[in-house]
């Protein structure tokens, strides 16, 4: 499998990444998430994890159980880390946290593992189970560096106690972080449903399916349905882009098994579109990944208008399609797209809407700005990139930090 990405990537990555697991045979790894579905995390350990057992580490994924109640925590918290504002946590959220981090403790088995790299907020507490000799790494998705005070003293004492902390970006890295930092961004797969090519007939065909009309430009935003990809934002500015050009707008989603707010979010995004046909709001099942990648390449303009965004899969994933993405102009987003180069960072409704008129007035602008973006993508975030990365960083673990 791995020789098969030698297509996308520079002469010498593979041998690279076999040479750099070479010492690293029989290792053990374990990664934990929340939900085995959804998400850009999911989406990563996926492929991420195969591809480091064929490369000899022994690699295992565990997902923590909860139920509504401990979701609706997390969520919680999630929120409080990744800005300030909203309710803060309740003595009862505590306790709910650590009734399920001890429940998941206690079922799942990470004994026999060198390595374990928690990932994100919601099983962040596992780290009690870390026995002697073992290296436990969290892998924080999200940008933690202006959080609710209360929710990060909340959690400053669980990270302090694994052995490094991995953020996408320097900008995410919260001060009181003592313990050592890595810098690792995320990947999107070549080889993915989610990402391989697509003939063009059967784009067609899955764009006309949803009801779309393939002969008028076609605005697309792919994410859960969350208030942070600000989906209502996206419709404000598809509406300023309409008032000058016949367009279509289509918002593609699904819920989180993690996330309990998806289906009222949902709802209100349905109210929001109101009777106008040009909208269409896609509620996928989660494995929909042929259909989002057909999606991708039909579209003319994709958007991603997030107001706090971890990394921003759906970036890399357009952008590998050869298409302009209109971003906010914020985290990870910021990283991947270079400003009039491989698309555009925007700061308003009225900046996303005039930079997608743009695009959709100009086709050389739209096609050369499409190229450039595959090829940062090529450069930057193939999961080749992100697979040598955790290489080295499982060398820097073995060989203490
Ligand atoms: N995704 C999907 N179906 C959807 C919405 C999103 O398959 O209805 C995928 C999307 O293609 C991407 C991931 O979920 O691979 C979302 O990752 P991202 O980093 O953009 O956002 P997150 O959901 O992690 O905040």
């Amino acid at each position: 499998m791995l020789e098969e990405y030698e297509r996308f990537t520079d002469p010498g990555t593979i041998k690279e990444l076999e040479l750099l697991a070479k010492d690293l045979k029989g290792v053990r790894v374990l990664h934990v998430n929340s939900t085995k579905e959804g998400g850009g995390v999911a989406e990563i350990l996926h492929r991420l994890v195969p591809l480091m057992n064929e490369l000899g580490i022994e690699c295992h994924w565990e997902v923590i159980r909860g139920d509504e109640e401990f979701f609706r925590v997390t969520k919680k918290l999630h929120n409080l880390l990744h800005m300030p504002g909203g309710k803060t946590l309740e003595p009862s959220d505590v306790v709910t946290y650590m009734r399920y981090t001890f429940e998941n403790a206690a079922h799942i088995d990470t004994d026999p593992y060198d390595i374990v790299f928690v990932h994100d907020p919601q099983p962040l507490g596992l780290i009690v189970k870390k026995k002697k000799g073992q290296r436990w790494v969290w892998r924080c998705h999200i940008d933690v560096s202006s959080p609710e005070e209360e929710a990060w003293k909340f959690v400053e004492t669980f990270v302090n106690s694994y052995d490094a902390t991995v953020f996408h970006i320097p900008e995410f890295v919260r001060e009181g972080v003592k313990v050592p930092t890595f810098i690792i961004p995320p990947s999107i797969d070549p080889l993915h449903e989610k990402n391989v090519e697509l003939e063009e007939e059967f784009v067609r065909s899955v764009v006309e399916r949803f009801g779309i009309d393939p002969e008028r430009p076609i605005i697309l935003q792919v994410s859960r349905f969350d208030r942070l990809k600000d989906p209502f934002g996206v419709i404000e500015a598809y509406r300023i882009v309409r008032k000058r050009i016949d367009c279509q707008l289509v918002l593609a989603g699904s819920f989180a098994s993690d996330d309990p707010e998806g289906e009222e979010v949902y709802s209100e995004v349905l109210k929001a579109k109101g009777e106008d046909p040009d909208i269409h709001v896609l509620n996928l099942p989660p494995d929909s990944h042929i259909e989002i990648n057909a999606l991708q390449r039909g579209a003319d303009v994709v958007v991603q208008k997030s107001v706090r965004e971890g990394f921003g899969l759906t970036v890399s994933e357009a952008m590998w399609k050869g298409k302009p993405v209109v971003g906010s102009n914020i985290g990870g987003i910021r990283r991947q797209i270079i400003n009039g180069v491989t698309g555009y960072l925007v700061n308003s409704t009225e900046g996303t809407a005039f930079r997608i008129k743009q695009l959709l007035l100009d086709e050389d602008l739209k096609r050369r700005l499409g190229r450039n973006a595959k090829e940062r993508v090529r450069r930057s975030f193939l999961i080749t990139r992100h697979l040598k990365d955790y290489l080295i960083l499982i060398h820097s673990l073995l060989k203490g930090l």
